[in-house]
């Protein structure tokens, strides 16, 4: 089977469902191999869900402040299976929309998990690893199979939940434990305490979301603790006990938390198992599929893009590593992904968003000599009123030099989206003098990056 494709892709997630549709625009014959649903982690379990959770953990809070701009409401009942629900339909329709995207690009959807049984051909199961039912050839494959969440092995781990599994539930417990620093850790404590949830929130390090500017990060923290959300740093669960519903959480330093629910949100690996990239000759480093600016791998013909690559693991830049493959190969237009300036943003409450180095970085790279860090910090004339709410900051990371803002970041309301407008800015090189020409849009939370002294 296959004789007459072009292409064949591994996976209709972010990077796979983008590169086969750009590259059946071009031309080509592609068929797409998904062994779940079609959407992959963004759309099934990932940005999607989560966000539209997060809209509704807000619409709490907005509830509480209404008394502050004078509207009495009578009482209020919350319906978290009723949330669940609606947040899975919405998920089962966007699913519908893909697969109807595929069907008009003319790509070849196969149900099935694929796996490398040659270098030029990718056996079929109905299980992972399972046998194979068929075989597809094809002279280029892409290989778009994302990551998964992964697990501590600790006594006990089997009672507990990923991600992947917060969107099945049905309802929430009252008393949920979350493991992680991380950025999916935080976004899930934030979403279970607007749901009304009593959440702790065990951390290893001394800070939570790690990588990101430790002010903003600890800026978030504060926020975090300021809602209701217990943080206990320097921490770690070493054994989970009992059943779902009523559980235990061990902690190392001997103390434990009694619980609904444990959410691993331990950080998620490239999906390599059961893959046949040996078969295939395909090598790995550290986990994940090596690969060069182009997404090719050690085998000319075969490709890879997105998480299971572990570049900059965010949707819109597997989408772009996709597409620019897909130009590069079958629309005689080479074109390598930039993956420098990604903006991206922590869906926490408050919002974490960022471009660019942090204080940190910037200092590691040019010396603290030469680089000044400009920074707001207020509360916010949307929290006037209620008198209660997280501080915004606002910080931008300058080159002495040249004056060129290196990083732009920020703690508070709407922050990925003013970000991802300063992005443009940061991209095209501004220095601190072009944010300083800027006209103030007043009253506006983001004219403060015109107005930093
Ligand atoms: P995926 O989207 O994971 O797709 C891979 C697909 O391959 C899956 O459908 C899988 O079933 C399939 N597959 C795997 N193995 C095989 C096989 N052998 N055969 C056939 N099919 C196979 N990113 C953002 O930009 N913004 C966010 O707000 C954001 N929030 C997130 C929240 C959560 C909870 C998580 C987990 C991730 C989030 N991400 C976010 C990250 C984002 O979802 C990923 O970076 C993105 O989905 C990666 O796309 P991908 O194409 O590499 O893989």
């Amino acid at each position: 089977m296959g004789a007459d494709l072009d292409l064949v892709v591994l996976g209709a997630g972010s990077g796979g469902l983008a590169a086969a549709k750009r590259a059946a625009r071009h031309g080509a014959r592609v068929a797409i191999v998904e062994g779940d649903r079609v959407g992959g982690t963004c759309v099934i379990r990932g940005c999607v869900p989560k966000k539209l959770l997060v809209y509704g953990a807000q619409a709490r809070h907005q509830l509480a402040d209404a008394s502050a701009y004078g509207l009495e409401i009578g009482s209020v009942r919350l319906d978290v299976p009723d949330l669940l629900r609606r947040v899975r339909a919405e998920v089962d329709r966007l699913n519908a929309l893909h697969l109807g995207f595929l069907e008009k690009a003319g790509v070849q959807l196969i149900s099935g998990w694929g796996r490398f049984t040659a270098a030029d051909r990718i056996g079929i199961s109905d299980q992972r690893g399972g046998p194979v039912l068929e075989e597809l050839s094809a002279p280029r494959f892409l290989v778009a199979v994302g990551g998964r969440p992964a697990r501590p092995e600790i006594p006990g781990v089997e009672h507990t939940w990923v991600s992947d599994d917060m969107f099945l539930l049905e309802d929430v417990p009252s008393a949920v434990v979350v493991v992680g620093a991380g950025f999916i850790a935080c976004e899930f404590a934030c979403i279970l305490r607007g749901l009304g949830v009593a959440v702790t929130q065990v951390v290893r390090g001394p800070r939570l979301l790690r990588g990101f500017d430790a002010e903003l990060a600890d800026a978030v923290l504060d926020g975090m603790r300021e809602q209701g959300i217990e943080v206990l740093l320097e921490q770690t669960v070493v054994a989970v006990e009992g059943e779902l519903g009523a559980l235990t959480a061990r902690l190392g330093n001997g103390e434990s938390l009694a619980c609904g629910g444990v959410l691993m949100a331990t950080g998620r690996r490239p999906w390599l198992a059961d893959l046949g990239l040996d078969a295939a000759g395909v090598a790995t480093e550290n986990g994940r599929i090596r690969v060069d600016a182009n997404s090719c791998t050690s085998v000319p013909h075969i490709h890879a893009v997105g998480d299971v690559t572990d570049r900059v693991n965010l949707t819109p830049v597997a989408i772009d590593e996709g597409r620019a493959f897909a130009d590069s190969v079958f629309g005689s237009r080479q074109r390598q992904v930039n993956h420098d300036l990604v903006a991206s943003a922590v869906f926490s409450d408050p919002e974490l968003a960022t471009v660019g180095l942090s204080e940190e970085q910037a200092i590691e790279r040019y010396g603290v000599e030469s680089v000044v860090v400009h920074r707001a910090r207020f509360r916010s004339m949307a929290r006037a009123l209620p008198a209660s709410g997280p501080r915004c900051l606002l910080k931008l990371v300058v080159e002495k030099a040249t004056d060129r803002v290196l990083g732009c970041h920020m703690v508070g309301e709407h922050a990925a989206e003013i970000i991802q407008m300063a992005a443009i800015a940061v991209g095209m090189g501004a220095t601190k003098a072009d944010f300083d020409r800027t006209m103030a849009l007043h009253p506006s939370v983001s004219e403060e990056f015109v107005t930093m002294l």
